[in-house]
């Protein structure tokens, strides 16, 4: 079968490879890939800032139908309709491990990094990891099943009342499915953007987020203050690892405010105004991919209609054509891409 792999480490060394097909070991189920879409992290990869366990078959955000039950394998037959969490191997005794937060376990091994992933036509999974599609869920949605509980994840890592301003800095994937989440949840949302995201920030207004800002042409400090009285955001959620963003996050804040990490930026060491942390004594919180318990909810939120998903894709290409795909991630043309695989 073809694959998509990254043969070795740095920059580039992305090439499609003829693999044998896998075959379901106990506890594992063998998977036809239906979609699988370009996470930001893929075009980090490429370019050699993420490490993966290479060769590997890249792709952690898929759904397919299953085609092979191994050994072990009762809730999910041939034909079942599913995604999977990218956790392919967790140690399962660490302390995170124990509490469910297998995105923390120093051990886990994540498909389309550690693993063979989903850019092929087959790709192995754990039982243990699997989720079936909700009826209303198609095949695309359920690709995205992964970025959306990353954000269901970051969401969840705050406390949003009805009515709380929450602005949302990058309308990327992350950023658009952040703001869904957190409308579900009752926060009227200002999302932002440059001139740049033009695309992205017209695909928010297209998803009915509250306030659709470029910042390069409109004030949103403005926009904070006069929806809040003066007093600032409720919460703000950094989703474009921008660093001038981070800064700007913490000056909309209002005291007692909430900041939530979910962008990863491209430098380690970021200055973060601790002075402001302090003043407007604001709760900082990380949030890092996604664990087991941010999966059903993510997909009871497409089947139940609070995030549209769909309208998330612009474009679809076959796997043979990843570099097509990534150019219109770059280019900023795209919003979400999904992959296809070939025979
Ligand atoms: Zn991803
Ligand atoms: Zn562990």
């Amino acid at each position: 079968m073809k694959a998509l792999v990254k043969t070795d480490l740095g920059f580039g060394n992305l090439e499609i490879q003829d693999k044998e097909e896998p075959q379901a070991g106990k506890d594992q189920v063998k998977i036809e890939v239906k979609y699988a879409g370009v996470c930001g992290s893929d075009i980090h990869t490429y370019e050699g800032h993420y490490k993966v366990a290479a060769p590997v078959t890249l792709g952690h955000e898929f759904a397919g139908v299953v085609v092979e039950a191994g050994e072990g394998v009762t809730a999910f037959k041939p034909g079942d309709r599913v995604t999977s969490e990218t956790t392919f191997y967790i140690c399962g005794e660490c302390a995170y491990c124990r509490s469910g937060d297998y995105n923390l376990c120093n051990h886990r091994k994540g498909l389309g990094t550690q693993q063979d992933g989903g850019f092929a036509k087959y790709v192995i999974a754990r039982k243990d990891s699997l989720h079936h599609l909700p009826e209303n869920v198609s095949f695309q949605e359920g690709a995205m099943t992964e970025p959306l509980a990353c954000t269901h994840h970051a969401v969840s890592k705050t406390e949003i009342h009805e009515g709380d301003i929450a602005v949302v800095i990058g309308p990327g994937p992350i950023g658009l499915f952040t703001a869904q989440v957190a409308k579900s949840r009752g926060a009227k949302v200002i999302i932002t953007g440059l001139t740049n995201d033009k695309v992205r920030l017209e695909k928010a207004e297209e998803l009915s987020i509250d306030h659709v800002v470029n910042i390069q042409e409109q004030d949103v400090k403005e926009l904070v203050n006069s929806l809040t009285d003066g007093y600032g955001a409720d919460l703000v959620f950094e989703c474009s690892g921008a660093i001038p963003a981070a800064k700007q996050g913490l000056d909309l804040l209002r005291k007692k405010g909430q900041y939530a990490q979910v962008g990863i930026f491209p430098e380690p060491e970021v200055q973060f105004d601790m002075e402001k942390v302090i003043q407007k004594e604001i709760r900082v919180v990380g949030s890092r991919s996604q664990k087991p318990a941010d999966w059903e909810p993510s997909l009871e939120l497409m089947n139940n209609g609070s995030v549209n998903a769909n309208d998330m894709v612009t474009h679809e290409y076959a796997i043979t054509q990843w570099d097509d795909a990534y150019k219109a991630i770059k280019d900023g043309e795209a919003t979400k891409v999904l992959l296809t695989p070939v025979e």
